[in-house]
């Protein structure tokens, strides 16, 4: 196949990127509506499944919660959309370019990196107020939020500091090598992102994430004792178990594996381990470990390196043509306004790819909750899932095309009636003896 792009011309990109902007905005208000509308609908009225196990107090709470995410949520995406419209017809780029021509002293290779870190400079004034809103207005608003702003300043300024070590070095290479390898800059600079990921693998989990939270060995315990049988049962090794402080920040509670290779790092949250019971810990691990030993991690990782690649591709072919640039806005034809354009105009032409990622996603949530029901107990993470979706406040019954489409794993309905289901089934093939 033959990628021609040099049949179209800067009219058909503009139609293009119009449309699909449209398009993308339109589908995603829609869903917001039926998702509204769903849920505002079944307000007062627990779910069947749930009436014993969630007040009707809680499940409105949740409702409020969601209602108000959902249309802080649409403001945030006109806005967004807004500025996007300035980055590109607005002549945005192309101004941050001109501005930045003044640091020409420095040489192209520096030149270049002043570019972006102006763009992310910019980038990140334009999105404090949205984060600013969402942390202290919404999470405050439904009790949700731990963080100070003093802290949130302190999380700011390590996060640019990090960003800074890392990404400069990283730019000054990929622009070396951008403007080393005309024809083929984009296989290389490919390479040296894959190998950044790689590396961050292992340097987020030992070096960054400590930074900005505390990490102590999970407590000798009943939980501990049953996650040690759990994981021998399954055949994982372990690089220790540690709890992390997260409820300095927010209630919400979560458990991770990280680290390279073989041996792993498990992460507990301690906002999930003052809410779940020992066996109720060792089932959500269970489901974890099921991630693990089904290569989910491993699959995902394959497929957006795959995808990556294809971005890198077309993004080599697409700077070559000035009508794409014409088309999108811009009107300074350099590699690094075209990296620059294209990164912010992809996720309008991938928008089609997040219910096929979502399905995929939640694929593999059933997959681990089989495991989970094998290795563990099936009712355990019924038991844990239900208390995780009251402290969250996710609403239990979702409308079904919206959780089609962007739900990574399945409405607690759906899961919990299946984990019942597996129960059922495991029950059949090993009866259990009177
Ligand atoms: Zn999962």
């Amino acid at each position: 196949m033959k990628l021609d792009l040099s049949t179209l011309d800067d009219a058909s990109f503009r139609q293009l990127f119009i449309g699909a902007l449209f398009f993308k905005v339109i589908v995603q208000s829609a869903l917001d509506k039926r998702q509204t509308n769903h849920i505002k609908f079944h307000r007062d009225e627990v779910p069947s499944p749930f009436s014993n196990s969630v007040t009707l107090e809680e499940h409105s709470f949740a409702t409020d919660y969601t209602l108000t995410k959902l249309r802080a949520g649409s403001i945030f995406r006109l806005i967004n959309t807004a500025l996007l419209l300035f980055w590109t017809a607005g002549g945005g780029i192309d101004k941050v370019y001109k501005l930045n021509q003044n640091f020409s002293l420095f040489g192209t290779l520096t030149q270049g990196v002043t570019f972006f870190l102006l763009l992310g400079l910019i980038s990140e004034i334009v999105s404090l107020p949205q984060e600013l809103i969402e942390t202290f207005v919404i999470e405050e608003k439904f009790q949700k939020n731990k963080t100070t702003l003093k802290l949130f300043i302190i999380d700011k300024i390590k996060g640019i500091g990090i960003a800074l070590l890392m990404g400069v070095p990283l730019l000054y290479t990929i622009l070396f090598v951008v403007h080393r390898f005309e024809n083929i800059w984009w296989i290389f600079s490919y390479i040296l992102i894959i190998g950044f990921q790689i590396l961050m693998l292992w340097a987020y989990p030992t070096l960054i994430a400590p930074l900005f939270n505390k990490f102590t060995p999970l407590q000798e315990g009943e939980t501990k004792e049953k996650i040690i049988n759990l994981l021998a049962r399954t055949g994982f090794k372990s690089k220790g178990l540690f709890v992390m402080d997260a409820s300095k920040r927010s209630t919400h509670g979560n458990a991770y594996f990280s680290g390279l290779g073989k041996a792993k790092r498990i992460v507990f949250f301690d906002t999930l381990l003052e809410k779940l019971t020992p066996p109720e810990m060792e089932a959500v691990l269970a489901h974890e470990l099921g991630h693990f030993k089904k290569k989910h991690i491993l699959k995902m990782i394959a497929a957006s390196s795959l995808f990556l690649f294809v971005q890198f591709f077309v993004i080599g072919q697409l700077i070559k043509h000035q009508n794409f640039f014409i088309g999108h806005g811009v009107h300074v034809f350099t590699i690094e306004s075209g990296l620059a354009l294209t990164m912010m105009v992809f996720p309008i032409y991938t928008f089609l790819l997040t219910p096929i990622m979502a399905a995929w996603s939640r694929k593999h949530e059933y997959e681990a909750d089989h495991f989970a029901a094998e290795q563990s107990n099936a009712e355990e993470l019924v038991a844990a899932l239900l208390k995780l979706h009251k402290e969250n406040s996710s609403v239990l019954y979702p409308d079904s095309t919206y959780s089609s489409f962007y739900y990574s794993h399945p409405p607690a309905i759906e899961r919990i009636s299946n984990l019942r289901k597996i129960k059922d089934e495991l029950l059949e093939v090993s009866p259990v003896v009177p």
